[in-house]
């Protein structure tokens, strides 16, 4: 199975990876987990340049290199893994650049999912877990806590685009579970640990 997680910045989903690591270690499951940009070492290479805020990228360099490092990750690690039988768990996926790119910065979808088609080529996660925070959550759960990368420095309708660009999606594809994210930790594990489940009965 393949698994993706995906939200704003500030809506906690890093926090969620290491339960769902020990959710499926304990039922036995052998899972890879990784991180999008990067996960490979082009990826990450990848990621230190898009994340940078003094490189300039223009929109389409930003959108075709977030699929560069996807392409290497899905031929080295996620395909791979899968077709091993092992699980892949993912801290953000090509919803991301629908969202970020695509809502966010206004590159049209229909580009996008050319895109997606060549790199994935039918390749979609079985489960994503969109982890939904209002904005001003998620900027005073980010306020001090480290240096706020390019995309974090954005102003907040930039972030209010990417959230609702997340929930349209999310509202048209039944992969997709919506979890409050304002909820507490071990309210939200528990839905979490239901959502595996229902996966691992599947
Ligand atoms: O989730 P994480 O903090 O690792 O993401 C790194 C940064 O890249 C975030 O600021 C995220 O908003 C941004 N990003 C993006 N477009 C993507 C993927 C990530 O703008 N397609």
């Amino acid at each position: 199975c393949f698994i993706t997680l995906e939200g704003i910045d500030g809506a906690g989903k890093s926090t969620h990876l290491g339960f769902i690591r020990d959710w499926l270690s304990t039922h036995g499951i052998a899972a890879e987990f990784t991180r999008e940009p990067g996960g490979t070492p082009l990826g990450e290479q990848i990621r230190a340049l898009l994340l940078a805020v003094d490189t300039e990228v223009s929109l389409d360099a930003e959108t075709l290199l977030m699929f560069a490092s996807r392409q290497q990750l899905v031929s080295s690690v996620i395909r791979p893994a899968l077709q091993a039988g092992r699980w892949v768990v993912s801290d953000r996926f090509s919803d991301s650049t629908f969202a970020f790119q695509g809502g966010g910065r206004g590159v049209p979808t229909e580009r996008i999912a050319v895109l997606e088609d060549w790199v994935q080529q039918g390749l979609q996660p079985d489960l994503t877990l969109l982890f939904d925070v209002p904005l001003d959550v998620a900027s005073q759960r980010m306020a001090g806590s480290r240096q706020l990368d390019r995309f974090e420095q954005e102003k907040a309708d930039f972030h209010q685009r990417v959230r609702s660009a997340y929930l349209q999606r999310a509202a048209q594809d039944a992969r997709f579970r919506v979890l409050d994210a304002t909820r507490s930790i071990a309210q939200l594990q528990q839905d979490i640990a239901g959502h595996l489940a229902a996966l691992l009965e599947q």
